[in-house]
C-alpha cells in the first residue's frame, strides 16, 4: 500500500494551488495529486476564448506551470488515474488501476462537470460539451466542416463559445430560452446591450427558445425547440451550467444538494480533509451566507489557503470577495461581488455608447456588486476594496 501525508485528488487549479501552498510551509511532506485527465494542471479558462480563437490551438500557454516544477518540488502527480473510492473512516483512496492510497490529510479538488440537460438525442455525436482540452480540439475539428454551429444555454461559456467562433469567422446561433444573454449577471438594459453586440458582430440569436431535444440519426441534424421549431445545425455546444464531481464522496458528509460543505478554514467537518474550487460550498464571512463559486481566481485563492492550512502550520480563513471575469469580441467584464439575486437599483458610470462603463448593483441601499466593462485590474482591486469598504469589512 502506498502512504502519503497529503492527498489531493483533482488536478485542476484547485489541486495544483493547494500543491503550492503545501510546499511554502512543508518542504518534505509527501505529495500525490492525482487528476482524471491526462494533462498537467492547465488554464481551464483559455479553452473557450484564445484556444477557439487562435489557428493553430495555444498547447504551450496552457499550463499553469511547467512539468518540472512537480518533479523540482517532490510533488508525485499522477495524471489520467482517477480516485474510484475514498474511505473516510479508514483514510484510504483506490485508484482506477486499483492501487490504494494511505494518507494522513487529504483535499478534495475535483471540480465540476457539464450539465447533461435530460432531452431526447443528448447522446447524438456532434452534441458536445466545453470543458477539457480534449473537449476544445474536438470542438475546434468539428467547427472547421460544420455549417451551422449552435451555442445553448444564454450564459458566460456559451457567450465566449459564440463569441470566439465568430471571430474565426463561423457561423454560430445562440439558443437561449431568456430574451437576453447574461441575464443571470446582468441588469436587463446591461444584458439587452450585450445582446445587441452579438446581433453586431453576426451570431444568429435564437432567443426565447427552450431547448426541447435534438434530432438526427447517429449525429445530430436538427435542434427542436419547445415551441415545435427545428433549427438545423452540425454541432450543439451544450452550456447549461455545471455539476459537482462528487460521487467519490455521495451519501456522506463531505457531499451535500449544493456542494462539499466547509468551514472557514476550507476544512470538512471530517478533520484533515479538506475542499477547493468549483466543489467547495462555503461561508462567505463578506458577502454573507454560504456560497459556491465555479470560477478562477477562487478555486486558487482556495487552494493557497487550503495549502497552508492542510500543513499545520497556519490557519487562514478564506475571506474573499466573490470574483469572476469574462471576455467576448473586444469586451472585457469583471464581476466583483454577488450577483445572485437582480440589483433592486443600478448606478451607472461611464456609458454603453463608448463601450467602457461600470455598473454598481445595489440592494435596497446596499452596494451589493461591481460590473466593470473594459476596464484594468487596478479597476477590479478598486473595485473590490469599495466593495469591502461599503460592507463595513
Ligand atoms: C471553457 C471554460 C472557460 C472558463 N472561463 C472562465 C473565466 O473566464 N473566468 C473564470 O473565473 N472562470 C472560468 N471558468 C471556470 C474555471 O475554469 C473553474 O472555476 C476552475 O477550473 C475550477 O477549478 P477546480 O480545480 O475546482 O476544478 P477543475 O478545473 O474542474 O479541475 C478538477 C479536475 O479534477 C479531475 N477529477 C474529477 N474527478 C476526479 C476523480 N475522481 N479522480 C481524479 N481526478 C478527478 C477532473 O478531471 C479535473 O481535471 C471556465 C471554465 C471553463 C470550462
Amino acid at each position: 500500500m502506498i502512504q502519503r501525508d497529503y492527498l489531493i485528488i483533482g488536478a485542476g487549479i484547485g489541486g495544483v494551488s493547494v500543491c503550492e501552498g503545501i510546499r511554502k510551509y512543508d518542504k518534505k511532506g509527501s505529495v500525490t495529486l492525482v487528476g482524471g485527465e491526462s494533462f498537467y494542471p492547465y488554464q481551464r479558462w483559455m479553452l473557450s476564448k484564445q484556444f477557439l480563437r487562435d489557428k493553430t490551438p495555444p498547447l504551450k500557454k496552457l499550463p499553469h506551470v511547467d512539468e518540472r516544477w512537480y518533479q523540482a518540488h517532490k510533488i508525485e502527480a499522477r495524471l489520467g488515474t482517477v480516485v474510484t473510492q475514498f474511505n473516510i473512516d479508514r483514510r484510504l483512496a483506490v485508484l482506477g488501476n486499483g492501487e490504494t492510497i494511505e494518507f494522513n490529510k487529504a483535499c478534495l479538488a475535483m471540480g465540476s462537470r457539464p450539465v447533461r440537460p435530460q432531452v431526447a438525442g443528448i447522446g447524438l455525436g456532434n452534441v458536445i460539451y466545453l470543458r477539457t482540452i480534449r473537449d476544445a480540439l474536438a470542438l475546434r475539428e468539428m467547427s472547421i466542416s460544420e455549417k451551422m454551429i449552435v451555442a445553448v444555454g444564454g450564459g458566460l461559456l456559451a457567450c465566449e463559445v459564440a463569441a470566439s467562433l465568430r471571430q474565426s469567422k463561423l457561423k454560430i446561433a445562440i439558443m437561449h430560452r431568456h430574451s437576453s444573454l447574461l441575464n443571470r449577471y446582468l441588469d436587463p438594459e446591461t444584458a439587452a446591450w450585450v445582446t445587441e453586440q452579438f446581433a453586431k458582430h453576426g451570431v444568429t440569436l435564437l432567443m426565447g427558445s427552450s431547448l426541447n431535444g435534438f434530432e438526427g440519426k447517429t449525429v445530430l441534424r436538427n435542434i427542436q425547440t419547445k415551441s415545435g421549431e427545428r433549427v438545423a445545425a452540425g454541432v450543439a455546444v451544450v452550456c447549461c451550467g455545471s455539476e459537482p464531481n462528487l460521487e467519490i464522496v455521495r451519501n456522506t458528509p463531505l457531499s451535500g444538494p449544493h456542494g462539499s460543505p466547509v468551514t472557514d478554514y476550507l476544512e470538512t467537518e471530517e478533520k484533515g480533509i479538506y475542499a477547493v474550487g468549483d466543489l467547495a460550498f462555503y461561508p462567505d464571512r463578506l458577502m454573507g451566507g454560504m456560497r459556491r463559486q465555479t470560477h478562477w481566481e477562487n478555486a486558487c485563492e482556495q487552494g493557497a489557503v487550503v495549502g497552508a492550512n492542510i500543513t499545520g502550520k497556519k490557519r487562514q480563513r478564506y475571506e474573499q470577495i466573490p470574483y469572476f471575469w469574462t471576455e467576448m469580441f473586444d469586451l472585457k467584464f469583471d464581476f466583483v461581488g454577488d450577483f445572485n439575486l437582480p440589483p433592486t437599483r443600478v448606478g451607472l458610470s461611464g456609458s454603453y455608447a463608448k463601450g467602457r462603463f461600470a455598473l454598481r448593483y445595489f440592494q435596497g441601499e446596499k452596494l451589493r456588486g461591481i460590473v466593470l466593462c473594459r476596464h484594468s485590474p487596478n479597476g477590479v482591486q478598486a473595485a473590490k476594496t469599495e466593495l469591502r469598504q461599503a460592507l463595513g469589512k
